[in-house]
């Protein structure tokens, strides 16, 4: 599969765009990432479409509630800066792991809403994360996948205990996954395949 192709990119929320804090539900304590900001203009100007989806099993536990998640996800937008449209369509999976599964990834249903809505092939999109449960909502829908080590978890480490350390990509910053995404040569290809 070739990166050149990427026209979405899904982000996982906490440890990828925003610091992670263990059940989340003050805005007050939302902090981008590194790289971030800048990188989410640069993606939106090279007319990717972007996504989010996050499992947040806080609200199915009853420990906070969809507001606060909402309120969460506002004060990230504002500290992003380019509006509140800047996600195509937001996904928060609220189950617990127990519970009956919809969205909590890695289920592939948010992705492949995203297929048909947005009139994507599976090849067009890359998802983005922190966790494994990223990386396999990807590996079971066929997308592509870029894992970013900026979460809780050393993710090299959670690969390398699933004996998984070769399988997928993994970078070490946003800004890194923004050069992945971006290379000169695949944004004038895919100009050159739409004219
Ligand atoms: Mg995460």
């Amino acid at each position: 599969m070739c990166i050149n192709n990427i026209k979405a990119v899904v982000f996982d929320r906490d440890g990828t765009l925003i610091e992670h804090v263990h059940y989340l539900c003050d805005p007050e304590k939302v902090r981008l990432l590194n790289g971030v900001k800048n990188g989410i203009k640069v993606l939106k100007q090279s007319g990717f479409k972007l996504f989010l989806h996050s499992n947040q099993s806080g609200v199915g536990r009853g420990f906070f509630n969809l507001e606060q998640v909402y309120a969460c996800n506002q004060r990230m937008e504002e500290l992003i800066g380019l509006g509140s449209n800047v996600f195509s369509r937001v996904c928060i999976a609220t189950e617990k792991p127990d519970e009956e599964i919809l969205y909590r990834k890695p289920s592939p249903r948010f992705a492949n809403e995203i297929l048909t809505d947005f009139d994507l092939k599976t090849s067009e999109i890359c998802y983005v994360g922190d966790r494994y449960s990223d990386l396999e909502t990807a590996l079971n829908i066929g997308a592509y996948v870029i894992g970013v080590n900026t979460g809780l978890v050393d993710l090299h480490l959670e690969l390398f205990e699933l004996g998984l350390t070769s399988r997928f990509k993994v970078v070490n910053s946003f800004s890194d996954v923004v050069k992945n995404l971006i290379s000169k040569e695949s944004r004038l290809q895919n100009e050159f395949n739409h004219i």
